[in-house]
């Protein structure tokens, strides 16, 4: 039998999981200070969903329009429904323009101006002088930036001497008697091999959680791995009811077409033809943020001026700006249009609906990238955890998140993690005891999986998942489906419980690596469904039918109850039980920006 004694066992100074934007840019700053650094991935890390993020990073450099980290920061503030921490915000934007021109340094082959300054369009809810008129701020390579920014990062890695282990699947952490975190088990997949990856730190950046719904813009790896290893060693996953819907998803494909599309001029029209957008945000328009255009189409279609012949989709209309502007800034718009919908955008209109995208949630950290736990209702550090980028929440996106605002995040926080363990991190210290049963619970969940013969098959609990997040978490939501939703995510997990596999083989078993996957899944779908139903208002991306009001309403404009829900969620997993606390509404050195009502 194995046991955690007959494992294999490697040390590092720090361990990261997560080989994307965040993880990768973390793991830089490490190598660079002479740490020893294992990043772990499920796939090359080239291929981490980074790899598809396509409109652009924020920063406000002003090369193009007038803009200053002040705008920036009220936007984000604002694009957030004021739930967004306003320090980590401030922090966040003011950092913006630094990590983006080390970016440049590194190697980022950026669009240029003629001036050979570095190319910035329009981008949803970036506005200059708070909220007056759209900027162009997002900072863009084509519509290929994370493309650009994953290569570039991947190759100033392998110039520090990173060391990657490639298609290793981490699976649990390990935390001492203390709480401390010392570890992570791990599964080798060529082998089917599992390790105990003993280190001094180890830092989430597993990415986001997005397969958890049917229709998604997000890459099938997008399994929350590190919100399951977190809720599992008893930490907290804050705001998980917040889910971003993309505008545009190719309708029927879920295929991403960016914001930059607008950002470039393209509008949404309606079965009339109506650019709709002028009626509900006279301001920004097409370039409001995203829960609202989200919220806008949804509403369109629900009154029966929806596309199409069953009348379930929007327009997206790209052809007035000219095949020449398509080909140099949209070339992967075109394509997609060509290859998922048949369409030549160059020439006619192209089917859109609301697609998942983004969490706003994940595990909480303080502005260092440092995991947070509430102790005498303050935020304390666990000792040797680390989370940043989309699967942890810090929280700079709030509610909803601006576009080009998660490239951003991913430098920031990824370089200030970095920072933080170079401070903290003493190579020359012995690494901490590792308790006897390090990997027992690994161990257990591995064997469980193997004598289930006759259990489900993963896949079929995931869809079942998948179908009920869809229907029950979607961008118009109700009390009463909501709770319904709880009821049936809840009974899911027995189902879970109960997954098996047929083939038990060792080398490169996917059906394994899919098993753990769906049980990281369940974390994030149970959380997501719970914090939902507890959340008795209408704020960024959670739109309850039952609480909407009026913009003019005395103390709930549009729906958001400042009053009683200007709070941060945190659900645990032991016992699906929820916990809150206060939204960090004190910037480091700008003035707050109070809460009003959010029009554009
Ligand atoms: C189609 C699309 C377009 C987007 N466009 C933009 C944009 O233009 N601008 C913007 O700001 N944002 C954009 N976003 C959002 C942004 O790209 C993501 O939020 C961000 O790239 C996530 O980066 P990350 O480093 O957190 O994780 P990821 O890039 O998702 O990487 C996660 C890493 O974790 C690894 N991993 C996961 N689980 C495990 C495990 N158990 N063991 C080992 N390794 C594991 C994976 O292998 C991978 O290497 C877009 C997102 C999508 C889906």
């Amino acid at each position: 039998m194995t046991t955690t004694a007959s494992l294999s066992k490697r040390k590092f100074d720090v361990v990261i999981v997560g080989a994307g934007g965040s993880g990768m840019r973390a793991s830089l700053q490490l190598a660079r200070a002479g740490l020893k650094v294992a990043v772990l991935s499920k796939v090359f890390p080239t291929r981490s969903h980074t790899v598809a993020a396509q409109g652009g990073v924020s920063a406000s450099l002003g090369n193009m329009s007038e803009d200053s980290w002040e705008y920036h920061f009220y936007d984000t503030v604002k694009g957030s429904d004021w739930l967004g921490d306003q320090d980590a915000i401030e922090f966040m934007c003011r950092e913006a323009p630094k990590v983006v021109y080390e970016l440049e340094h590194f190697g980022m082959p950026f669009d240029r101006n003629p001036d050979g300054t570095i190319y910035q369009r329009p981008f949803g809810g970036h506005t200059a002088n708070y909220g007056e008129k759209p900027v162009q701020r997002a900072c863009a390579a084509a519509d290929r930036t994370g493309h650009a920014m994953l290569h570039t990062l991947y190759q100033a890695n392998v110039s520090a001497k990173t060391t990657f282990f490639v298609e290793w699947m981490a699976l649990d952490l390990i935390r001492d008697a203390s709480g401390d975190v010392v570890g992570v088990t791990a599964l080798e997949m060529e082998t089917g091999d599992t390790y105990v990856l003993e280190a001094k730190t180890v830092l989430l950046a597993t990415g986001g959680a997005g397969r958890i719904f049917q229709s998604s813009t997000n890459a099938f790896i997008n399994t929350g791995d590190g919100l399951g290893m977190a809720a599992r060693a008893g930490i907290a996953l804050q705001d998980m009811e917040f889910w971003q819907f993309h505008p545009t998803g190719v309708a029927g494909a879920g295929v991403l077409l960016t914001e930059g599309c607008r950002g470039e001029g393209a509008i949404l029209l309606n079965s009339n033809g109506e650019r709709f957008m002028e009626r509900y945000a006279p301001t920004l328009k097409d370039l409001a943020p995203r829960d609202f255009v989200s919220r806008c189409m949804g509403q369109e279609i629900l009154e029966g001026r929806g596309c199409g012949p069953n009348k379930d989709y929007i327009h997206m209309k790209l052809d007035h700006l000219g095949a020449d502007t398509i080909h140099k800034r949209l070339p992967s718009v075109y394509e997609i249009g060509v290859n998922f919908a048949n369409v030549d955008v160059t020439r006619e209109p192209i089917p859109v609906v609301p697609t998942i995208h983004y969490q706003m949630g994940g595990i909480p950290t303080n502005i260092h990238g440092q995991v947070v736990e509430r102790f005498n209702g303050e935020d304390r550090p666990v000792n040797g955890l680390y989370a940043v980028g989309e699967c942890s929440c810090v929280s700079v996106h709030g509610a909803n998140r601006l576009g080009t605002n998660s490239l951003l995040d991913l430098l920031v926080f990824g370089k200030a993690a970095g920072n933080h363990i170079i401070a903290n991190v003493n190579p020359k210290q012995e690494h901490k005891d590792l308790p006897k049963d390090a990997a027992d619970k690994t161990l257990a969940r591995l064997a469980r999986l193997d004598s289930a013969k006759n259990g489900e098959y993963a896949q079929d609990v995931a869809n079942d998942m998948r179908a009920i997040m869809q229907t029950h978490a979607g961008v118009f939501r109700s009390q009463e489906s909501m709770d319904a939703g709880v009821q049936k995510i809840n009974a899911l997990r027995e189902r879970v419980g109960a997954i098996g596999l047929k083939d038990n083989s060792k080398v490169f078993n996917t059906a394994r690596i899919e098993a753990l996957e769906v049980e990281n899944l369940m974390e994030a779908a149970q959380a997501t469904m719970t914090s939902a139903a507890a959340r008795k208002e209408c704020r960024g991306a959670h739109l309850v039918r039952d609480y909407e009001h009026d913009v003019n309403h005395p103390t709930c404009p549009l729906g958001r109850n400042d009053a009683e829900w200007m709070k941060h969620t945190l659900w645990y997993q032991d016992g699906n039980k929820l916990d809150y606390k206060p939204v960090r509404m004190k910037p480091l050195t700008a003035e707050t920006v109070p809460p009003k009502p959010r029009t554009f």
